[in-house]
């Protein structure tokens, strides 16, 4: 039997990487690479061998009818992205799909061929962010990359509605637009806040208008942290009110570089 082995690799630094990863990537037949050049980084600081083919988004049928031949002839694969779980906001997860989709994905054969999938756990940035956030973290809502346009409003929207901290994925580029956004809307929710107190203060009595109003009555984003670069060099995490961390991120360029990963918290 085939398997697919889902890997995850660092986010960073090359040593967050576990044993049994490392042991898989150098046995199996084959390793996916969402980009060949970055994991060769890795796999040249341990000395893996293991031969690699390019499987990313942009990837045709015909790629992976050919990924899809390999396990059926029995190859053992190991499906890696750039950094952190396979799968997690980047394309992982659509190999996966069509592996279940035409092997069943665990120990059910079809015709000749029977593949698993099999999860090789490891770093992924959500969960490094959340583990340092200091933020409650029993119950969050992953939102993964905000629309660069169409949608973005309904989806800063939605992070405000959430009931649970939510924790988002950011590019360098948009970082900043992003925290003004969020201050916009504390702004906003502060201020129908208000609208609500005051409406309460003065209809003292009428308890069943009081209840509903205050159940309509929204939270500020309260916490806010922002994790740059996590398990690198430069690891930075802003934490303090939104003003404070989205001045000190204006206020300096090298603030401006690198991966982010944003949590609101409630
Ligand atoms: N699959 C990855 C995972 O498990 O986290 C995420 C892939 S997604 C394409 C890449 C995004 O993850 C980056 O744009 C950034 O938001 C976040 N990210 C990845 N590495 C990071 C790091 N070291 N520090 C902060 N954010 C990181």
């Amino acid at each position: 039997m085939a398997t697919l082995y889902i890997v995850a690799t660092p986010i960073g630094n090359l040593e967050d990487i576990s044993m049994r990863a490392l042991r898989i990537l150098g046995e199996v037949d084959f390793i996916l690479c969402e980009d060949t050049r970055v994991t060769r980084k890795l796999l040249t600081h341990y000395n893996v061998k293991t031969p690699t083919i390019s499987y990313h988004q942009h990837s045709n049928e015909k790629k992976q009818a050919h990924i899809l031949n390999l396990l059926r002839n029995g190859k053992n694969l190991a499906l890696v992205s750039d950094a952190g779980t396979p799968g997690i906001s980047d394309p992982g997860g659509k190999l996966v799909q069509a592996v279940i989709e035409k092997f069943g994905g665990d120990y059910e054969t079809h015709g000749n061929a029977s593949v698993r999938v099999e999860s090789v756990p490891g770093p992924s940035a959500v969960t490094a962010a959340l583990s340092i956030s200091g933020i409650p973290t029993d119950k969050f809502l992953f939102m993964g990359f905000l629309p660069h346009k169409k949608g973005r409003q309904t989806f800063v929207k939605r992070i405000a509605d959430s009931i649970y901290p939510v924790v988002v994925y950011e590019s360098k580029h948009r970082i900043i637009k992003f925290l003004e956004e969020l201050k916009d809307l504390n702004k906003e929710i502060n201020k129908k806040n208000q609208d609500i107190d005051r409406i309460v203060e003065t209809r003292r009595g009428v308890s069943k208008d009081i209840k509903k109003l205050l159940e309509r009555k929204r939270t500020p984003l309260t916490s806010v942290v922002v994790c740059r670069e996590l398990s690198k060099m430069h690891e930075t995490v802003y934490r303090g009110s939104l003003d404070h961390i989205t001045e000190q991120i204006k206020s300096n360029q090298d603030d401006q570089k690198g991966e982010f990963v944003v949590i609101i918290g409630k």
